[in-house]
């Protein structure tokens, strides 16, 4: 029996892909098409994570789809909501009825000479029962995230199985742990660390181990002008009217951030200490070696961290840990921290493709010797697209001007009857550099793997909002870098490798 055959082959029922569904749908009509997920419900990160307080650390006015309203009363939501709102919009446009659950892929594999991925995916059954499945597609759409789902980032501690009491990584929150009452040490002082410790407060003790500190900005969880403009204009307008005052204003201070990085440093600081009880050691626990936007900035909503510190229920500590005792964690500093529960908030291990093995007429693809094509394609690598979002504004944004690229670019390719399209480097010598310009430990810890962008377009990665809509909604979708060719001339791409 031959595979099954679809125009467009989508990984993943996250944000991303239903974004993806949504926009062919509407855009493509013709096309059929597949989400295949490895889990059993949409939502993606925001159905894996489940921690005490979940919640987006930037606004949903900025977070949610271009094409539709995000109402929920907090523009800070729960991730909850997130999870509902993205399912929602998956049933209302009849994606959902294409979503394929227990579904990992696994390896694609690409022809040129039928113009055609095979891919293999592990289907597994209620009880867990798997078996290999084929499709064939024209065209595979990524929207797998960028993250490994089965485990987190766990950096070796000394001493760690002498620890008596629990330890949990907040990517596999067990459901039923109990820890009111308990003393927790969380490891970390990222997005995950600073959600954490004022919703653990509220029944444990709680104190944050950092090596090094991170920037904070507190804001109000509901943005009290768009709740307002919901009452007098029609959805749409109330949702966009807030929406670009945020995009505008994310852009000018990220801008600020780069020009003058001492004042935005002194503000955001100043910030933070005002919050603080007098006297507080502002310079050890909140002054991060960085500069703001060197890392992504943390918020944090209505100041709940800060408020957990002031009550007491909060500590920071800003040491390096010797070793795991049976009692709890040794400093370097001679200090012992007792502790119940350790949460162990120390990031997320980077994953290209979800995972899944790509090859191309027989070559097995390595990403991190590609480079990015608008951010979205990969040179030397056919009718290949993926979503990865913004480092410095929400993700949401650049995934929908690259579900709508995709979407322009395969009417395109109707339109002049060709069946294959390749982002192909004209200088082969082009000089790689890193894909994010970021110095978070996921990234640096994942650098080499990560595709390499070049000095300009098509083969810079922006990250910026207002560029990018000239790039990738305005721009013409043929330009020099993208080749394309029909399946009958039997084009062999070869795959461009970046120099070292
Ligand atoms: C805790 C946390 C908080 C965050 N908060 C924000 C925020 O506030 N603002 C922001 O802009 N960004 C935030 N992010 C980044 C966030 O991941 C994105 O905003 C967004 O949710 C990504 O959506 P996605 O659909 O692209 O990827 P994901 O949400 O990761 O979804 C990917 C989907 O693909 C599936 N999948 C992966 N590999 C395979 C495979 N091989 N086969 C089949 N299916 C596969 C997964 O099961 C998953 O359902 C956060 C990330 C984390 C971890």
């Amino acid at each position: 029996m031959s595979p099954e055959h679809f125009d467009v082959l989508i990984i993943g029922a996250g944000l991303s892909g239903i974004d993806a569904g949504w926009h062919l749908t509407k855009f493509a009509p013709k096309k059929s098409f597949v989400i295949l997920e490895n889990r059993e419900r949409i939502g993606g990160t925001w159905d894996l994570f489940r921690y005490p307080g979940i919640r987006s650390d930037s606004d949903m006015l900025t977070m949610g789809y271009r094409f539709r309203p995000w109402t929920h009363q907090s523009a800070i939501s729960p991730g909850e909501a997130i999870r509902e709102y993205v399912t929602e919009t998956a049933k209302d446009a009849g994606v959902d009825k294409h979503i394929r659950f227990r579904n990992k892929v696994a390896r694609a594999s690409w022809d040129s000479a039928t113009a055609r991925w095979t891919v293999e995916a592990e289907k597994r059954d209620a009880s867990g029962r798997a078996e290999t499945v084929t499709y064939t597609a024209n065209f595979i759409f990524s929207c797998a995230g960028y993250y490994r789902y089965s485990e987190g980032y766990t950096p070796e501690f000394k001493g760690r199985e002498n620890f008596k009491g629990q330890i949990v990584h907040p990517q596999h929150w067990p459901e039923s742990l109990d820890y009111a009452g308990k003393r927790i040490v969380v490891i970390g002082s990222g997005a995950t660390a600073v959600t954490l410790v004022p919703n653990l407060a509220k029944t444990a003790h709680v104190t944050m181990l950092q090596r090094s500190p991170t920037y904070y900005v507190s804001r109000p969880e509901k943005d009290a002008m768009a709740n307002v403009l919901r009452k007098f204009l029609p959805a749409s307008w109330a949702y966009a009217i807030p929406r670009w005052r945020n995009i505008i204003l994310q852009r000018f201070f990220f801008n600020r951030a780069r020009q003058k990085p001492e004042q935005v440093k002194e503000f955001l600081i100043k910030g933070v200490k005002d919050l603080l009880p007098d006297g507080y050691d502002v310079a050890t626990h909140f002054t991060p070696k960085y500069n703001p936007w060197d890392q992504r900035l943390c918020l944090v909503p209505d100041a709940d961290m800060f408020d957990a510190i002031k009550e007491g229920r909060a500590e920071v500590v800003t040491d390096h840990i010797d070793t795991f005792t049976e009692k709890g964690i040794k400093l370097k500093s001679g200090r012992e921290l007792e502790a119940d529960i350790i949460v162990t908030a120390t990031g997320l291990q980077l994953e290209v493709m979800g995972g899944m093995e790509v090859a191309v007429d027989g070559r097995k693809v390595d990403f991190g010797e590609t480079f990015t094509y608008k951010g979205l394609m990969y040179s030397g690598v056919p009718n290949l697209a993926s979503v990865f979002g913004y480092t410095n504004a929400s993700w949401t944004l650049r995934a929908d001007l690259i579900c709508e690229w995709v979407t322009r670019l395969l009417n395109k390719m109707d339109e002049k009857g060709v069946q294959i399209a390749t982002p192909t480097l004209a200088d082969p010598n082009m000089k790689p550099e890193p894909w994010l310009d970021f110095s978070s430990g996921y990234v640096v810890r994942a650098v080499a793997m990560l595709p390499k962008q070049g000095p300009k377009a098509p083969w810079r990665q922006n990250q910026n909002y207002f560029t990018d809509i000239k790039e990738m909604r305005k721009a013409p979708i043929e330009d020099e870098a993208l080749v394309f060719s029909k399946a009958t001339a039997g084009a062999k791409p070869v795959l461009a490798r970046a120099a070292e």
